[in-house]
């Protein structure tokens, strides 16, 4: 593949080198043709008069077969050089230095009023390049293209933007709609086997979306990775607010956690008989611009991030902290935290919980780690580890947000796994709704099967508590109960609690 490559430069070069070499000669021939035509007025040529005007004329005619030749030779060079340029040299589609081109050229027509461009993303070159290799995912790009050029059915141009995305940019002013399309079968054949693609597509539009190529570029991958977000094939841009406030949050996040902005809010969790067993802490971050925001404004980012393990760390320090004094205070439950696959993939996440829960005076029994099935499902080596270690020792682990994940009862088989939280979401209608009760009933009767006790988050009703304990749930959380509140407030809360 990149022989064309080669190719192509040795050509560039050996046109520029013949263009070079024509011209050095033709400027000697110039300079010959004058000296004759000079010698020639002054009279100082007697003899040979004819000749030497033949001489000019022939120069003449060499002359123009020579700027013939230049020109051929010039066009080729201008052909190749721009194919050097902006040719993807693999899969020899336009490059994104070529959508920049077209795209400053399209946008200074004087009748444009906008232009749509569609980002395609592949997310399964990885595993094709594994198993076939890199010239199937190149071959893939370029079949992917042949079939947009088949179903769109219009003039369309398709750039190759990287190893696993393609741009499509549409006709100025040409209205379409990806609903109205047929959904791509994604089935191509590589060696003659049938290779099956995933894609998901971004759209974005001239001006509405951006002024430049780099920012629609930008755009419609925001647009491709909230398809992803929303697992859906398709989605357009939009402009979110929200999505330029999490990223100065993010930017804000490392400061917030050392100047302790982060705070807990508690939230008490019950067994059937009414006895508080546990409290589960859940993130603030108390900011000084957007007062209290909630985790959802931040916790998802900070753990794409290397903060994470900051925040860990500084969320068993702040909590257990909280547990010591609750503890001397004379209440002897234990502390729920959340934490984060991340977490669990840190080298020494064991050492340090046990650390911070030395440092306390606190027995490993006192803690409850929780983490959505998402983190349960990794099966790294460091992940089983940790959780090895910490199970061994006496921590409890609790399954969040159980059956709205990537459920797998395969996990619960897993040591150390106390209990799974039924998600709030099957809990909230609950009387209501049948579907989510025989869920529930379910769910109860397989972890009682398993010897895992049950927790159901979200208990927003009285009738809802007296339904769950009924289908033998063992814990409840709620508002029900109570809400999440502060510290302080907690101390109150659970002495009137128990009066
Ligand atoms: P989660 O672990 O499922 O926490 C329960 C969430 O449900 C909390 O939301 C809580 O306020 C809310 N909730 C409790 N009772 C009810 C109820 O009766 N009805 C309704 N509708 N909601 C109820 P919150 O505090 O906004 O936390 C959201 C999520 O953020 C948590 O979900 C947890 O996954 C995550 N999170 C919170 N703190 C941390 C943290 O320190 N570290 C990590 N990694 N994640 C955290
Ligand atoms: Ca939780
Ligand atoms: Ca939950």
């Amino acid at each position: 593949m990149y022989l064309h490559r080669t190719r192509l430069i040795g050509k560039i070069t050996s046109e520029k080198k013949s263009i070079y070499i024509i011209t050095i000669i033709h400027l000697v021939m110039v300079g010959i043709v004058l000296l004759i035509a000079y010698l020639l007025l002054l009279g100082k040529i007697e003899e040979n008069r004819k000749l030497c005007i033949y001489c000019i004329y022939g120069y003449i005619l060499c002359s123009l077969c020579l700027i013939y030749f230049v020109h051929l030779q010039w066009s080729e060079y201008s052909s190749h050089t721009e194919e050097y340029f902006y040719t993807d040299e693999l899969t020899h589609l336009p490059n994104v230095t070529a959508f920049i081109r077209d795209f400053e050229q399209y946008k200074n027509k004087d009748d444009i009023f906008f232009m749509k461009m569609i980002l395609v993303e592949t997310t399964n070159q990885n595993e094709i390049n594994a198993v076939f290799g890199l010239s199937a995912v190149y071959e893939m790009q370029k079949e992917i293209a042949h079939y947009f050029q088949d179903l769109l059915k219009i003039q369309i141009k398709i750039y190759k933007i990287d190893l696993n995305a393609l741009l499509i940019l549409f006709p100025q002013n040409y209205l379409f709609d990806f609903s109205q399309t047929q959904k791509p079968k994604q089935i191509i054949k590589i060696n003659d086997i049938p290779v099956y693609f995933e894609i998901t597509c971004g759209e974005c539009e001239y001006p509405q979306d951006g002024e430049t190529a780099l920012d629609l570029l930008q755009r419609a991958s925001c647009a491709v990775q909230e398809a992803k977000n929303e697992h859906t094939i398709f989605y357009k841009y939009e402009h979110k607010q929200e999505r330029s406030q999490r990223i100065v949050l993010l930017g804000q996040l490392q400061e917030a956690i050392n100047s302790r902005e982060i705070i807990f809010y508690y939230q008490p969790i019950i067994d059937v008989n009414g006895s508080i067993t546990e409290m589960e802490a859940l993130a603030r971050w108390d900011h000084p611009q957007y007062g209290m925001l909630p985790p959802s404004s931040f916790i998802n980012d900070l753990e794409q991030t290397g903060i994470s393990s900051f925040m860990i760390n500084y969320s068993l320090e702040y909590n257990l902290r909280n547990l010591r004094n609750l503890h001397r205070g004379g209440f002897k439950q234990k502390m729920a935290i959340n934490i984060s696959i991340m977490d669990l993939r840190q080298d020494h996440f064991s050492q340090m919980v046990l650390t911070h829960l030395d440092e306390n005076d606190l027995k490993p029994s006192d803690l409850i780690l929780e983490i959505t099935e998402r983190g349960f499902l990794a099966e790294d080596e460091k992940t089983n580890r940790n959780i090895n270690e910490l199970s061994q020792k006496g921590v409890f682990f609790h399954i969040d947000d159980f059956g709205v994940g990537f459920a797998s009862f395969g996990n619960l088989r897993k040591n150390g796994i106390r209990s799974i939280k039924i998600d709030h979401s099957f809990i909230e209608d609950l009387s209501q709704n049948e579907t989510n009760q025989a869920l529930v009933d379910c769910l109860v009767k397989m972890a009682k099967k398993l010897g895992i006790s049950t927790v159901a988050e979200g208990v927003e009703s009285k009738e809802s508590i007296e339904q769950l304990k009924k289908m033998g749930v063992d814990y409840l959380q709620g508002f029900a109960i109570a809400r999440p509140m502060p510290f302080d407030e907690l101390f109150d809360w659970m002495k009137q609690y128990q009066n």
